[in-house]
């Protein structure tokens, strides 16, 4: 194991399930010590104590949230995000809202609340956890869509801010990965269309992908701790497909 993070801190939104949680164990396999944040108090305070971090559960969409989360990170990981599915004339506003708050605003206000410290230090790591759906659209999906695409501006924005401080900020972009919020569709479609699980994955998930198999939450996070590690320092506003090849047709 690797130990490129020793005595470097990160913080990992949305770090109690699925990819956030592959990130929180394996920045900490890499020696950084973890603040997980998460709503889900519980499930952030098994996945801090496994790893001997700190939780901390908060409710992004809150105003006032981030200011209550330490800013003396070395890595920020953007990961918390959420998922609804409708067509845009009737897409609830409020929940569009919501969506944009959780996934593009908090980001923004956490990289703002992080830069100080890491602009001191002369060192940081930002990773945003986009998607295929921050390069390419899909029909049903204007919130998520439109969020992911903003991440994207905000990621490099952060990039060209950052380079003379020795701060890189880059997207990754997964496609399906399995968490449960893809279990979650996957059951839902399958149940609607009244077909088995694994036609929904690979006739209706990954019918755009070349590779016709779900990433593992771990493939994304083994990219994530790469491109904090010092190899990837000249890495920065970039948006990293791991897609099966979805965004190479
Ligand atoms: P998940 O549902 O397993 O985990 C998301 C976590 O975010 C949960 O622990 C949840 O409690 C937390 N969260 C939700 N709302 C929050 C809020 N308001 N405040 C704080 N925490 C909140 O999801 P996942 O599949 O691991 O997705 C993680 C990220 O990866 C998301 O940004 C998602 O868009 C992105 N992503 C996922 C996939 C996929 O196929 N699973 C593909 C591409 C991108």
């Amino acid at each position: 194991m690797t130990s490129d993070l020793d005595g470097r801190t990160a913080l990992v939104t949305g770090g109690a399930s699925g990819i956030g949680l592959a990130c929180v164990r394996a920045l900490a396999a890499a020696g950084a010590k973890v603040h997980v944040v998460d709503v889900d108090r519980e499930r952030a305070e098994a996945a801090a104590s496994e790893v001997g971090g700190w939780a901390h559960s908060v409710d992004l969409t809150e105003s006032g949230a981030v200011e209550r989360l330490p800013g003396e990170v070395d890595v920020l990981v953007n990961n918390a995000g959420i998922q609804h599915v409708a067509p845009l004339e009737d897409f609830p506003p409020d929940v569009f809202a919501r969506i944009q708050t959780l996934m593009v605003t908090a980001p923004f206000l956490l990289i703002r609340h992080t830069l100080p410290s890491m602009y001191a230090r002369g060192w940081g790591r930002i990773v945003n956890m986009s998607s295929v759906h921050g390069l390419r659209a899909s029909a049903y999906k204007a919130a998520y869509v439109t969020a992911k695409h903003g991440l994207e501006g905000l990621s490099k924005v952060a990039a060209l801010e950052g380079a003379e401080h020795g701060v890189t900020s880059n997207c990754v972009n997964p496609g399906y990965v399995r968490t449960p919020l893809v279990d979650g569709q996957i059951d839902a479609q399958a149940a609607e269309h009244d077909v088995p699980r694994e036609d929904v994955v690979a006739e209706v998930l990954l019918k755009r992908a070349a590779i016709k198999k779900l990433i593992e939450p771990e493939d994304v996070a083994s990219l994530v701790v790469w491109l904090c590690s010092p190899r990837a320092g000249h890495v920065t506003g970039a948006s990293i497909p791991l897609d099966g090849g979805w965004t190479a047709a």
